[in-house]
């Protein structure tokens, strides 16, 4: 990776400097008033006006995507079997797929035989992948058992996590400061003061963590900061909708639908499409029953994998085998980086069918939990 090339924001497109225009929404060009107090009150009712009109949305895909991004298992084994499913061919449409993607724990020696002679760093998900997906993101917890794997991990192993949440809720419920962090999706990088990638001072700034130990910051969206904040404030009016949920994740902002009924699902849609159509460098992509708002801009999961894995001085392959366990879309950028050039492998956390840029698959953060420990019988 080529970081001088990262010295500076690395913004896709639009490259507009970001000014006071820009950033606001003009309330007058809203389709309802932000101001005063019964502004929260009135977005629903203007909304339910608009229930039946969601023409924006409908066109963009949001709906399918929004559909798509959690689907029926059923419509999954359908994709998988070509045929119509009967309520017993779960497993064998999971049996075809493993075929392609085969289970970490059954090909843990064939991956050993790859760690030969190569340094083993391991990249791992927070959601999904170490804790189960629940209702409430709040409550989504790692149990004991796990974090004790990872601790065990990281005494061998440069393990990071790499997270949609941001960095200090994410080491909130991880809290073991052998790690390094990562997160926003890889937008906010923390790791220890010695380690430079490249010995290139400016790309980081200093900081403390937890602990008040010196360490540098790599926030490539730095200057997205207080747009993600001010959107953050308008998106939080969606949680008038019955079961949304608005999380500030700092370069990054989620909506989670997950609890909210399937008829509202273009409520939520459309509310967050007409606040993004004011802010042309954010963007939305989608995960599992969530809406992730994103900066416009050169950076996600692979590429914080590539600074890592060069902050951690490791520029060859030869070196390295970096490992990356994953559940969600976002973790597809770090796939997709492993397998380029066979760098190492990305194993996807799932108990369905999907498509995906891993090389293995486990079905879920008990097995997950199941091969890092394997992973630490073989060191001792
Ligand atoms: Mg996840």
């Amino acid at each position: 990776m080529d970081v001088k090339s990262t010295k500076t924001s690395p913004v896709l497109a639009d490259s507009a400097p970001i000014n006071k225009s820009r950033l606001g929404i003009h309330s007058s060009r809203l389709p309802y008033s932000q101001a005063g107090p019964t502004s929260s009150n009135n977005i629903l009712t203007i909304l339910r006006k608009k229930r039946g009109n969601f023409d924006d949305v409908w066109t963009n895909g949001w709906l399918d995507a929004m559909r798509s991004s959690s689907p029926p298992r059923k419509n999954i084994l359908q994709n998988f079997t070509s045929g119509e499913v009967a309520s017993d061919d779960g497993d064998i449409a999971h049996r075809a797929w493993m075929t392609k993607y085969p289970s970490a724990l059954s090909s843990f020696r064939q991956i050993m035989d790859c760690a030969k002679n190569r340094k083993l760093v391991v990249f791992l998900d927070y959601d999904g992948t170490l804790s189960p997906i629940v209702d409430n993101p709040d409550r989504a917890f790692m149990s004991a058992e796990m974090r004790c794997a990872v601790k065990s991990v990281a005494k061998y192993f440069p393990t990071a996590i790499i997270s949609g949440r941001s960095r200090d809720k994410v080491y909130g419920l991880v809290r073991l400061k052998e790690l390094y962090y990562a997160g926003s999706h890889g937008m906010d990088i923390m790791f220890p003061a010695e380690e430079i990638p490249s010995g290139d001072r400016s790309i980081s700034t200093k900081s403390t963590d937890q602990q008040g130990k010196e360490v540098n910051l790599f926030q490539p969206a730095s200057e997205f900061l207080p747009m993600i904040n001010e959107v953050f404030k308008t998106l939080v009016e969606i949680t008038n909708v019955k079961g949304a949920k608005v999380e500030n994740h700092k370069f990054c902002v989620s909506v989670h639908y997950r609890n909210v009924d399937e008829n509202s699902w273009p409520i939520v849609a459309q509310f967050v499409y007409d606040v993004l159509k004011e802010y042309p460098r954010l963007r939305i992509t989608h995960g599992r029953k969530v809406l992730e708002v994103r900066p416009v801009i050169d950076w996600d999961k692979g590429k914080a994998v590539e600074f890592l894995l060069e902050s951690l001085g490791f520029t060859t392959n030869q070196d390295v085998l970096p490992i990356y366990i994953g559940d969600d879309r976002t973790d597809e950028d770090a796939f997709k980086v492993l397998r380029s050039g066979n760098r190492g492998y990305g194993i996807l956390v799932s108990a369905v069918p999907k498509e995906t840029n891993a090389f293995f698959s486990l079905r879920d953060p008990s097995e997950v939990k199941k091969f890092l420990e394997s992973l630490v019988r073989m060191k001792q």
